[in-house]
């Protein structure tokens, strides 16, 4: 079984604020005193997104002290809960003369949440506020991640992995490494390319590293309500230089899809003419083809769905001019076919043309990504809602099992259903 990360959080400066007098804090003395500060929240639920489990863990010795009810704990900790995303929150009640094993310093809490969810703890984290909490991580292997509100105490033993001024700072930091630990992605040797027609998706998908390309089409266009299409070719492309981007004729006439190509060709060094294989009377596109690759147009030869297409489009490609072959195989399999096996003889057939690259395009889930990768397709074209899966990736089963009893509990619930 592949073990959970889990970010283990202090409760009073990490989930709460904590009550500062004279240089130092204080648990709030009643769940009215409860701040939750900014940023936790939403840090919270992003991190559980990405799979790790969510684990308070509090020293809390004024019980021991005879200072505070435990009920007034239990009460705090129970509307922590309520409002922010946690599996669970542990507490120590003893204090120093206890010599229990749970108490911050001492690893205690860690150890033992660890070992009942199976937490791999070299892959997870400890935030805190205060030198004990970071020791107690440094013993169990966890990274630590130190929020230092300048207290009047000394760090007394070896120092974090990292540094910051706010619970919200932690969790970005902790989700940025979460995002380049998510090994599945970063080992996938398929270029992953966003499909869209509008300029603030575009420009958000360009952004992100592991997106390596973008393409569009006049279905998308015209969705979009773009009804200049050099205007917004020309908006894109200001944006939009370092990265493969197609865009596509829309003439149903070879002569004046000859002339379209050569301008959008023009646009730029990294864009790429999307030609149809046929036109709407089913007449090839191949002599097209053969006249463009000659005057070295980078070509994205689209709407395939046949290997006898995928053989006659290499024919007409110059070898040497980069172009994509793109294979609809999210529509092959909407007919009942499995577009694996044809896929990877595409891959086969492209092998003679090194500067062609296959697209597995119209993907129909995010398994698709995993499966191009597989055989070897170098690209694939993935619309917004399958990437926004990304994060799913490698996520607990088990994990992903309650989530969604809960959201069916949830809607329920707010259905006020009887029966
Ligand atoms: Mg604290
Ligand atoms: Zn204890």
């Amino acid at each position: 079984m592949i073990k959970r990360r889990a970010v283990f959080l202090d409760r009073d400066g990490i989930l709460n604020a904590a009550i500062v007098r004279n240089g130092k804090p204080h648990p709030p003395s009643s769940v009215a005193q409860v701040e939750i500060p900014a940023g936790v929240a939403d840090g919270l639920i992003q991190l559980r997104n990405l799979g790790f489990l969510l684990i308070g863990v509090t020293n809390q010795p004024d019980v021991a002290r005879g200072t505070t009810p435990r009920e007034t704990v239990d009460a705090i900790n129970g509307y922590l809960k309520s409002k922010l995303p946690l599996d669970e929150i542990c507490v120590c009640f003893h204090d120093d003369a206890d010599g229990c094993s749970c108490r911050k310093p001492n690893p205690g809490l860690i150890l033992n949440t660890a070992e009942r969810h199976e937490i791999n703890l070299a892959a997870s984290y400890m935030v805190g506020d205060r030198w004990k909490d970071i020791e107690a991580g440094r013993k169990t292997g966890c990274n630590t991640v130190w929020v230092d509100y300048g207290y009047s105490e000394m760090f007394k033993t070896g120092l974090p992995d990292y540094i910051c001024k706010s619970p919200a700072e932690a969790f970005q930091w902790i989700i940025s490494r979460g995002l380049s630990m998510n090994q599945a992605v970063n080992n996938l040797k398929v270029k992953i390319f966003a499909d869209g027609a509008d300029k603030a998706g575009m420009l958000e998908m360009y952004g992100k590293p592991y997106i390596k390309g973008l393409t569009t089409n006049p279905t998308l266009m015209r969705k979009a309500g773009i009804a200049d299409y050099r205007a917004f070719a020309n908006e894109i492309l200001a944006e939009i230089k370092d990265k493969p981007l197609s865009f596509e004729v829309f003439s149903d006439d070879f002569a004046e899809m000859e002339r379209q190509a050569l301008e959008i060709a023009s646009w730029g060094d990294n864009v790429y003419v999307k030609i149809p294989i046929t036109n709407t009377k089913q007449e090839t596109c191949y002599a097209l083809v053969k006249r463009l690759a000659a005057r070295k147009v980078k070509l994205n030869v689209t709407a395939i769905m046949t290997l006898s297409q995928v053989r006659d489009v290499v024919a007409a490609l110059d070898l040497n001019v980069p172009s994509y072959v793109s294979v609809f195989a999210g529509r092959i399999a909407d007919t009942g076919r499995d577009p694996m096996p044809l896929m990877a003889a595409a891959v086969e057939i492209l092998k003679v043309a090194p500067a062609a690259e296959l697209i597995w395009a119209s993907p129909r889930e995010l398994l698709n990504i995993f499966q191009a990768d597989a055989i070897g397709c170098q690209v694939i074209t993935v619309t917004n809602d399958i990437l926004k899966k990304l994060s799913l990736v490698g996520y607990d089963l088990d994990a992903y099992s309650l989530d969604t009893v809960k959201m069916f509990r949830d809607d329920a619930v707010a259905a006020a259903f009887k029966l």
